[in-house]
């Protein structure tokens, strides 16, 4: 990025693996000073950054900083707190057999050489915390923005080297071409965030090498609501979690699950909370995004006459406006219940209780989250203990990602490996084990 004409990808991870082997990255005031960096990048540029969002999503300024900018700032503040400690080595007890003064303990070493491969969605948020977390585990990093989001990938491309070590970090912008041309090289550690079907390229690309991955990847998170519960806080969180970037985020609630009675009960409550948070035209509405491009408009438009509509519906493909839809008496085998939506289209399925439900979670791929609306501790943890899925949460969708101390990942079809905060410590380093018994 320093370099006047693109750098091949070969010459590039041969030039930060140089960096690397100097030892200059593993200082942790080295990790530190990049953090700052970052972090100062963030505060001086906010806006470019939350204009390109904009450019790219239609995300409001709001938004934008809310689950984007300051979102990446909070989880740099946590690591600059905690670092030291997380890097601590863990003593081990020794086997007795070993001698009273032989000792044990783990390190973190740094991996290498990292890349990132990012989505569009969050294009910021999913580029950069990762990013944070394998420079602050001492790596030096190659980082690869979607060009579904071509502004804020120029954004980034042009102000990170401004603030981070540029034989350390560099930027390749571009599609599949340049993807596929970054991962024929050998990586220590491939982080890819985006579908299933380009993580399993990834993958593939990653075992010629035996590259470690972590595959970030989405799939339909249902959110079950039970009998008897507060209808009317249950729709206002289903719909600031569902609606949020136009339904684009990867834990948004992607179908409700109840029984029927419960169902008509919730169809009113969802119509007054999407008109709370949008009005009654979400179109001009300031804080409503857009679709990504006209490709996912006429995907989501496709799946519009899955059932009976009780708000929303309409659109418009120049301004790529699709309105936030609700659509009851789903059939589970309706084209809107066969793929993940990944956009504002909530689709209501019926189920007769608590056990049909579970066995409906379970009859499908393990989704990345699962979300539970219920008074009742036992549905709870029926819930918690009878389904797997990448993050549970109970009563607020969307908000455990926002826990620094929690992992973030999926498990099976919703991807493998987690990071934020130590999490990405873990996923960046190797723990080497070391046993020391003195010579005399
Ligand atoms: P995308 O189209 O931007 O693709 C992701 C990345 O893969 C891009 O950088 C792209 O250039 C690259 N890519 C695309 N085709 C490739 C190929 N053939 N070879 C190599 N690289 C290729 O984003 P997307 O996949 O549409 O993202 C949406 C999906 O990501 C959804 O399924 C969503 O649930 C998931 N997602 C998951 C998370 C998470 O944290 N688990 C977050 C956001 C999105």
């Amino acid at each position: 990025m320093t370099h006047p004409t693109p750098e091949q990808p070969a010459d590039l991870v041969a030039r930060l693996r140089a960096t690397f082997r100097s030892g200059r990255t593993k200082p942790v005031e080295w990790r530190t000073a990049q953090l700052r960096g970052l972090r100062e990048m963030l505060t001086a540029h906010g806006e470019d950054l939350a204009q390109a969002l904009h450019a790219d999503l239609g995300k409001s300024s709001t938004e934008a900083y809310r689950t984007e900018i300051d979102f990446t700032v909070r989880e740099i503040d946590h690591t600059l707190e905690h670092l030291d400690g997380w890097l601590r080595p863990q003593a081990a007890p020794v086997p007795a057999y070993l001698g009273a003064d032989a000792t044990a303990w783990t390190r973190y070493d740094p991996l290498g050489v990292v890349l990132v491969i990012a989505p569009w969605n969050y294009p910021v948020q999913l580029l950069l915390t990762p990013m944070l977390g394998a420079l602050a585990a001492g790596n030096t990093v190659v980082v690869k923005p979607s060009e579904l989001a071509p502004a804020t990938s120029a954004a980034v491309a042009r102000l990170l080297p401004r603030y981070l070590d540029t034989d350390a970090v560099a930027v390749v912008e571009g599609a599949v071409a340049e993807t596929t041309a970054l991962l024929a090289e050998r990586f220590d550690h491939i982080f890819y965030t985006g579908n299933g079907v380009v993580g399993r390229i990834v993958m593939r690309a990653a075992a010629e090498h035996l590259t470690p991955v972590v595959l970030e990847l989405g799939g339909k998170s249902p959110a079950f609501v039970d009998r008897d519960t507060d209808l009317a806080v249950v729709a206002d969180r289903l719909a600031r979690g569902k609606f949020l970037n136009a339904g684009q985020t990867c834990v948004a609630p992607d179908y409700v699950l109840t029984d029927p009675e419960t169902a008509r009960a919730l169809e009113p409550e969802l119509v007054r909370a999407v008109e709370e948070l949008f009005g009654t035209e979400p179109r001009r509405s300031t804080e409503y995004g857009r679709i990504v491009n006209e490709r996912h408009f006429d995907r989501l438009g496709s799946l519009l006459d899955s059932g009976r509509t009780v708000t929303g519906g309409t659109g418009d493909r120049a301004t790529k406006y699709l309105a936030p839809t609700v659509l009851a008496d789903v059939d589970p085998e309706a084209p809107v219940m066969r793929e993940e939506i990944f956009g504002p289209i909530l689709p209501i399925v019926t189920v007769s209780g608590l056990d049909e439900a579970v066995d409906f979670i379970n009859d499908r791929d393990k989704p990345l989250a699962l979300y539970v609306f219920t008074e009742s501790d036992t549905t709870r943890e029926r819930m918690a203990a009878e389904t797997s899925s990448g993050g549970l949460g109970l009563g607020l969708p969307l908000a455990h990602l926002t826990v620094s101390d929690l992992p973030f990942g999926g498990v099976g079809e919703s991807g493998m490996g987690s990071y934020h905060g130590r999490y990405s410590i873990e996923t960046f380093s190797h723990r080497k084990a070391v046993l020391e018994k003195p010579l005399s």
